[in-house]
């Protein structure tokens, strides 16, 4: 005769998370969500973060400056997905290039000044001090301004509502002459902007 079976009940099941005493009882109604807009910064923090001490030589927050700033948005750039032409591309200006061309994808700088804006909120939200903020320096500013412009001019958009009526002749002209740039007529490029507007690293100090 063996001895009776069964033996030790089985362990209980891993009981849900340990509750602490004093909570109040759950409210019914649903805890707010954070807006996109909060967690797209929470996320934005996060990637910075990871991107500091990936940074060669490692970098600190507290260290981080404006040029440190800008680094970090062109380093973005390899994963942007709007196309800028470069001033030698047939299809520098165009809005709507009609086929494709090897010119470089960018991040947009829509997508560049609300990143910044969102950083510079984040690092004040994280302890950082406003006169401190590496997000609002003059050489992130100026660099966004440059990028603005640079895109405008290669990708043929207008950022600002200026009356600059005295171009739109050239609008018109790339219009109707499309059949012609298609061939590779080259003319219709606005020959006197060699400018990209990403070559501002070097004169930041
Ligand atoms: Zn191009």
């Amino acid at each position: 005769m063996e001895a009776a079976s069964g033996g030790e009940p089985p362990p209980p099941p891993p009981s849900a998370l340990p509750q602490p005493n004093s909570s109040p009882p759950p409210t019914p109604t649903p805890t707010p969500t954070p807006s996109r807009y909060e967690s797209q910064k929470r996320r934005d923090w996060n990637t910075f973060q990871q991107y500091l001490p990936n940074h060669k030589p490692p970098l600190t927050l507290a260290r981080c400056s404006g040029a440190h700033v800008i680094e970090f948005l062109k380093y973005l750039d390899q994963f942007g997905k709007t196309k800028v032409h470069v001033t030698g591309c047939p299809y520098f200006g165009h809005p709507n290039p009609p086929s494709p061309c090897a010119c470089p994808l960018k991040q947009a700088w829509g997508s560049l000044d609300a990143l910044i804006g969102r950083l510079r909120a984040a690092f004040e939200e994280n302890g950082g001090k406003q006169e401190s903020n590496p997000f609002g320096t003059k050489a992130v500013r100026i660099y966004l301004r440059e990028v603005r412009e640079g895109q405008a001019k290669a990708r043929g958009i207008p950022y600002e509502k200026k009356k600059r009526k005295r171009s739109t002749v050239t609008t018109a002209t790339i219009v109707s002459t499309a059949a012609a740039v298609i061939t590779g007529e080259a003319g219709a490029i606005d020959g006197n902007t060699n400018r990209t507007g990403v070559s501002v690293t070097a004169e930041i100090v």
